[in-house]
């Protein structure tokens, strides 16, 4: 098979192991919210695995992949195992034997409820995959309805008893606030619901209202009720409390995991390392070269299938770009950033860098700095994203 040459990447210094992401773009039906490269469809199709499959191939012959060896492999969409659970454990077993790894590799695969059966998990387990991320959302079959969600409570609990029995002692349960209809009380019983299951990690997204979706529609009409600022903050204090006394530790805007139990992959994103996205609009970013796939499905794989190299659009960040977004991204972490690593990585500090900015921002105590770190303050926090922007 042809392809076109690659760039040519330069090699970074103070570089992490890299991360391994493919894309699935098909759901069995699109919810109301979703902005996500996804399209609606019952059968996926066989081609786009085999699309995938050989960009594998391609991919893990690159010099920049056989040189390194990567952390974590997540299989997201859309809706992965919208396939049957061996084709997913075939593109498993195809990466583990096509591109290193370390030993004990972070493996996750994201699912919906009503697409996930003991033997599908199993197999999945078999093949490797150590984590099950599941879009539960909501424990109310009405705030589902709401989103257009394709599942029910019901199937969720079964989901969750599933993916016990095939195996996985590393579960990830989605849920989302601030939704139409939602009060603080649903949003407890949610998080109560959830919390009963268990689950090792749990990730509390407000709901964000993305144009061009159905309910970014109904927004512009002003014909969708959301609960109000006052209502969220309260929703995402509660979530704070009610998790924390569970045991699992916030430790990102969004993410709360039992000991151990931080998703690795994800945070190689906040660290802002080094990603291989294969697949349908994937995004990837090697040592600092940024670059898309074609985002259709048929598109993608058709090129692939013809012998092109499926890509979109590329660029090559600047250093001082690389270095404000590892600081933007950094700072979604509890954490924060680290200055050995920015150091490491870039020869710039915070303070030389942002100067003024940052001194105000410290005097609004709104980021505190410390020793070794920069991190978003407890004040901070709620208004994250006004903090960032000033630091983009
Ligand atoms: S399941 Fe996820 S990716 Fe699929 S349509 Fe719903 S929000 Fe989008």
């Amino acid at each position: 098979m042809a392809h076109p040459a690659l760039p040519i990447f330069t090699p970074a210094s103070g570089e992490e192991p890299p991360t391994l992401y493919l894309h699935i773009p098909f759901c069995k039906s699109r919810c109301a919210y979703c902005s996500f490269n996804s399209h609606a469809c019952q059968s996926p199709p066989a081609a786009y695995l085999a699309a995938l499959a050989s960009q594998i191939r391609y991919w893990s012959a690159q010099e920049w992949c056989r040189e390194r060896t990567f952390a974590t492999l997540f299989i997201g969409g859309g809706t992965p195992t919208i396939y049957q659970g061996h084709e997913l454990a075939g593109l498993v077993r195809q990466c583990l034997k096509s591109f290193n790894f370390r030993e004990d590799p972070e493996i996750t695969v994201e699912a919906n409820p009503n697409t996930v059966t003991v033997e599908a998990l199993t197999d999945l387990r078999r093949a490797g995959v150590n984590r099950l991320s599941l879009g539960v959302q909501a424990f109310s079959d009405r705030l589902l309805a709401g989103l257009g969600r394709s599942h029910t409570v019901a199937e969720a609990g079964l989901a969750i008893a599933a993916a016990r029995r095939g195996g996985f002692a590393n579960l990830n349960l989605d849920l989302m606030y601030g939704l139409p209809g939602q009060s603080v009380t649903d949003w407890r019983e949610s998080l109560d619901q959830a919390l009963a299951f268990g689950p090792e990690h749990l990730a509390c997204y407000e709901l964000t209202i993305e144009e061009g979706t159905p309910f970014g529609r109904l927004v512009e009409k002003g014909a969708l009720t959301l609960p109000g600022e006052e209502e969220g903050l309260a929703m995402a204090d509660l979530a704070h409390a009610l998790l924390a006394q569970a045991g699992l530790a916030r430790y990102e805007i969004s993410n709360y995991a039992a000991s151990g139990c931080q998703c690795r992959h994800n945070l190689n994103y906040w660290r802002n390392g080094s990603y291989l996205g294969l697949g349908a609009g994937a995004v990837s970013c090697l040592s600092g070269f940024r670059f898309s796939t074609v985002a259709e499905p048929g598109e993608f794989a058709g090129l692939v299938q013809s012998g092109e190299l499926p890509l979109s659009e590329g660029e090559c960040l600047p250093l001082a770009a690389r270095f404000r977004e590892s600081v933007v991204m950094g700072l979604r972490m509890l954490e924060g950033v680290s200055f050995a690593r920015l150091e490491r990585r870039f020869g710039l500090t915070p303070k030389g860098y942002y100067g003024k900015i940052l001194d105000d921002l410290e005097q609004q105590g709104l980021v505190a700095v410390g020793k070794d770190s920069l991190r978003l303050t407890k004040a901070g926090l709620p208004v994250a994203n006004q903090v960032l922007a000033r630091l983009v």
